[in-house]
């Protein structure tokens, strides 16, 4: 009777055992498996788009332009909507560059393909022509129709859009770091120039974030200048 007890002890003993070892068995193979798989996914990101110096380094950049006062209202960035138009090709050259007009209000220029593109007149009615709405207005897009009739394009118009700039008080833009949000940094407020600022900005801010280049001066992440 003895005996039988110490042998089903030793049986139940065994069989505790094996199991145990079995399970660190399978979890030690488990943790091996995931580490290979998350150094795969390391080297196939490290390959594929290099290393993101900016977010290794815990950096958030706020390229949004328009849309940084939706998170950062502090920062002085208001959403102000543009319009432009598009006419189907024309054979004719009817205008012979880009060109800016009415203070910058208006502007047009032919494609190469002939497709008159005209845009602006948000003067006749700077009050409604702000927010987040990228929708085109009955009334901007009869000024604009108005316009490349204007400048002989008879074709009909083919594509209307709008969009939504951002501007800054002084109409500058602003680049560096977010005051009093530690490794958050600006980079907008183009005021309707971001083809040319943009790229500017862009190249200071991530000279500074990578420690290529100092920003100094040109740091200016209130509507302001400093
Ligand atoms: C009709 C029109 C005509 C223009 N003409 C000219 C011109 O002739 N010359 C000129 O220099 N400039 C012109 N501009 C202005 C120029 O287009 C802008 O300055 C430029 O596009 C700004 O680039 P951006 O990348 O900073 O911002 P955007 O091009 O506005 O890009 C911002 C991006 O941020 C994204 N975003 C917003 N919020 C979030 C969020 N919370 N999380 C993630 N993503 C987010 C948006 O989806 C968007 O893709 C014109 C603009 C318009 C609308």
């Amino acid at each position: 009777m003895f005996q039988r007890m110490i042998d089903d002890f030793k049986a139940s003993t065994g069989t505790a055992l094996r199991l145990t070892s079995l399970a660190a068995a399978a979890a030690v193979a488990l943790f091996i498996t995931i580490s290979f798989l998350c150094a795969a996914a390391f080297v196939f990101v490290l390959q594929r788009y290099g290393l993101i110096e900016a977010c290794l380094a815990g950096a958030v950049v706020l390229a949004t332009n328009a849309y940084t006062n939706l998170l950062l209202p502090e920062i002085g960035i208001a959403p102000v909507r543009a319009q432009m138009l598009g006419t189907a090709p024309d054979p004719r050259r009817l205008v012979a560059r880009p060109t800016y007009s009415d203070r910058g209000f208006r502007y047009w220029r032919q494609l190469p393909d002939g497709r008159l593109l005209a845009g602006g007149f948000r003067n006749h009615a700077l009050d409604e022509e702000v927010g987040h709405q990228a929708v085109p207005t009955a009334k901007i897009q009869a000024l604009l129709e108005r316009e490349v009739r204007r400048l002989g394009a008879g074709a009909e118009v083919t594509h209307r859009w709008a969009g939504i700039m951002g501007f800054t008080a002084d109409e500058l833009p602003l680049v560096g770091p977010v005051p009093g949000q530690p490794g958050v940094y600006i980079c907008g407020g183009y005021s309707g120039h971001g083809m040319g600022f943009a790229f500017q900005c862009a190249r200071l801010l991530a000279g500074e974030l990578t420690g290529r280049a100092q920003m100094g001066s040109s740091s200016r992440t209130m509507g302001s200048p400093q």
